[in-house]
């Protein structure tokens, strides 16, 4: 068998959807598990939706992910360009053998006369508006004119696109790999442009052309595109004689959360949660749609929970290292039904990532975050320290300033409230000689600080419960934390008396 060659072939219109990213991701896993060949194709041919910035964003994207092309814009191959614009003038020659075959014709209509056509169809009360084997005999075009006129027109340098031929009364049969046996019947398939005005392919000739030269073995999109489907295997056909066409796939939708058609930028606005991989900010309108990497979330989590959405291992185990994805994935196991966004789901995604990571691995991104809210990291060990006693209480990246961030300064604020009505003289004095005791003491580890203060708690007959609240709001700010004699160890013995002198001030 020959080797596997897959690909992912965006078109650079804007923001990466997750469901794209999920779609690069079973591309990837799949080529990366046969030992084939993962491939980024540039499909920039339609020069109206094109978007300034959205290529570059999208190859940041797969960066972040950690996923690497083998051959693409960037890594270059040996079927270079990889940017469907620059492959331009190699297009044209395959729609015209298209037109000497009979596959394909020539159409000089413009876009008024096509207008006029979908009205008088209207009037007649044909069920099809669209260009195709039937309307397309009252037309401009190279099948109803005669040789000479169709001539006359292309020498006289009329403007005009190629369409594909689709004859009446065939069906198109094709084999997915997750759907199964699909039939189509021509009836309902229109005679789509495969040439523009411009000399610019449209996405159904460049799509089969380039699997064509570029040996795809295996094409995994996602299921908006069925429809397009019997195009493609159309121009197989008639172009290549269906030899070597690759293997379909169309992945299933991801879905709104209550299941309600497919999930888009929208739900997430309305929701408030990131439908995209990363921040894309819309050179036009200059408005940013929220990304899932710049609210927190690790790669590793982003794809674990994008793998476990239409795709399932057989087992209970849901954390999945690429690794594991890449040993465990097979195509017969993903479904063929949409599957549910569900962003609490993801953010547990994360909070199980974040738990298993060291803390030295965290620690650069933590860096970043907390450099985001301007507070600077100088000592990466410190930092790691920090970072191991609350990744557990962080679930996006992002907490950690919150969780992290009074080892770096003191608290601004203490919770008053949490204290005050039950402070007492008692609870002053074993502050006092607290910080006497420390101020001696050799040890300052957590468990020397604990025996410490329950010795003198006992000591002064208050319940060290009662106690250790006022500690940590004096140290935190707030009633949250890690165990508060590691909060101690951790910032110093230093710190830990100036806050303690700090507060009691305060709670006098
Ligand atoms: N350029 C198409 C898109 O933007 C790719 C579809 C395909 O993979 O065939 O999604």
């Amino acid at each position: 068998m020959s080797k596997v060659r897959v690909r992912f072939a965006p078109s650079p219109t804007g923001g990466l959807h997750l469901g794209g990213v999920r779609t690069v991701l079973f591309n990837y896993l799949f080529a990366k598990k046969q030992d084939g060949s993962f491939i980024v194709r540039v499909e920039d041919t339609d020069q109206s939706r094109y978007v300034e910035g959205a290529e570059k964003y999208i190859f940041d994207c797969l960066a972040w992910c950690g996923i690497a092309a083998d051959e693409s814009v960037i890594a270059g191959g040996p079927y270079a360009p990889y940017r469907q614009s620059e492959r331009k003038d190699l297009y044209r020659q395959y729609a015209e053998k298209l037109v000497q075959d009979g596959n394909a014709y020539y159409a000089f209509d413009t876009p008024e006369e096509i207008e006029t056509m979908r009205e008088f169809l209207k009037t007649t009360g044909s069920g099809s508006l669209q260009y195709d084997h039937n309307s397309r005999s009252r037309m401009n075009n190279s099948l109803r004119l005669l040789p000479e006129e169709t001539q006359a027109l292309l020498n006289s340098g009329t403007p005009h696109v190629i369409r594909i031929k689709v004859n009446a009364n065939e069906t198109v049969q094709f084999t997915d790999m997750i759907r199964g046996d699909i039939t189509v019947d021509t009836n309902n398939v229109d005679d789509k442009v495969l040439l523009k005005a411009d000399g610019m392919p449209t996405y159904h000739l460049a799509v089969v052309v380039d699997d064509y030269l570029m040996k795809i073995t295996h094409a995994f999109r996602g299921e908006e595109w069925v429809p397009s489907a019997p195009i493609h295997i159309l121009l197989w056909k008639y172009l290549f004689g269906l030899h070597n066409m690759p293997h379909w796939a169309h992945l299933p939708l991801i879905l709104k959360p209550d299941g309600n058609g497919k999930l888009s930028k929208r739900d997430g606005d309305r929701l408030g949660f990131p439908v995209y991989a990363m921040d894309w900010t819309d050179p036009k309108t200059g408005d940013t749609t929220k990304g899932f990497k710049e609210l927190g979330f690790l790669p590793e989590a982003f794809l674990n929970m994008l793998a476990m959405l239409g795709w399932n291992p057989g087992t209970e185990q849901e954390i999945f290292s690429m690794d594991e994805l890449i040993q465990s994935f097979s195509m017969d196991r993903v479904h063929t039904s949409g599957a549910k966004f569900d962003f609490e789901k993801a953010k547990w995604f994360n909070h199980e990532w974040i738990k298993k990571l060291s803390a030295s691995t965290l620690a650069p991104l933590v860096t970043n975050t907390l450099a985001q809210k301007n507070l600077q990291i100088t000592d990466n060990d410190y930092l790691v320290k920090v970072v191991d006693l609350v990744k557990e209480r962080c679930t996006l990246l992002t907490d950690f300033y919150e969780q992290a961030g009074y080892f770096f300064k003191a608290p601004l604020t203490l919770d008053e409230a949490a204290v005050k009505p039950k402070w007492t003289t008692e609870k002053n004095n074993f502050f006092e000689e607290f910080i006497i005791r420390i101020v001696a003491a050799e040890n300052f580890d957590s468990a020397a600080i604990e025996t410490i203060f329950k010795e003198l708690a006992t000591e002064k007959n208050i319940k060290p419960g009662e106690l250790q609240l006022p500690m940590r709001i004096m140290l935190v700010g707030a009633k949250f934390g890690p165990g508060v004699f590691d909060i101690a160890t951790t910032i110093g013995k230093e710190q830990t008396i100036a806050r303690i002198k700090t507060a009691l001030e305060i709670f006098k």
